[in-house]
């Protein structure tokens, strides 16, 4: 199951030309949410794999430090311990509401954009690939398009 999620993953990258693949930091993360030993060492194995078969392709693998990353919204930055609950995020601010789950890998990605911004790259594109379209640094948003895409709700 992990090599066919990690093959799915980097399969998603290159697809969408993605230069990075961006994961949660693994490091303490039984304590953080609780997983089992079994779930830690599943998270490790498929960091793992990913690393090693996005290098095939030249992408890069990195863990972001996910400090309040399921607290925070994704939308309005507003970071607040009650925005969640359980499974389901909904911002008190701004009302924005999505999986926690989802709203916490946004975030990820967002943090990563937001700590290279100052490198320079290039003048190339930046953004967070989602599978509903592609956020960048600024919070701007563009939807997916419907067309070359697998259908499939990763
Ligand atoms: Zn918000």
């Amino acid at each position: 199951m992990l090599h066919r999620i990690s093959n799915d993953l980097v399969a998603e990258a290159r697809e969408n030309d993605c230069s990075v693949i961006a994961f949660e930091e693994l490091t303490d993360i039984r304590e953080r949410t609780g997983a089992s030993w079994g779930h830690k060492w599943a998270f490790d194995h498929l960091y793992d794999y990913v690393e090693y078969k996005a290098e095939e392709y030249g992408i890069a693998v990195e863990q972001i430090d996910p400090e309040n990353t399921s607290r925070r919204c994704s939308h309005c930055g507003f970071t607040n311990l009650d925005n969640r609950d359980g499974e389901a995020f909904e911002c008190l601010k701004c009302g924005y509401a999505n999986h926690a789950d989802y709203n916490a890998a946004k975030n990820i990605g967002l943090r990563y954009l937001r700590r290279n911004q100052t490198g320079g790259d290039g003048g190339a594109p930046l953004g967070v690939r989602l599978n509903s379209g592609m956020l960048n640094a600024n919070g701007g948003y563009s939807p997916a398009t419907t067309s070359g895409q697998s259908g499939s709700s990763r």
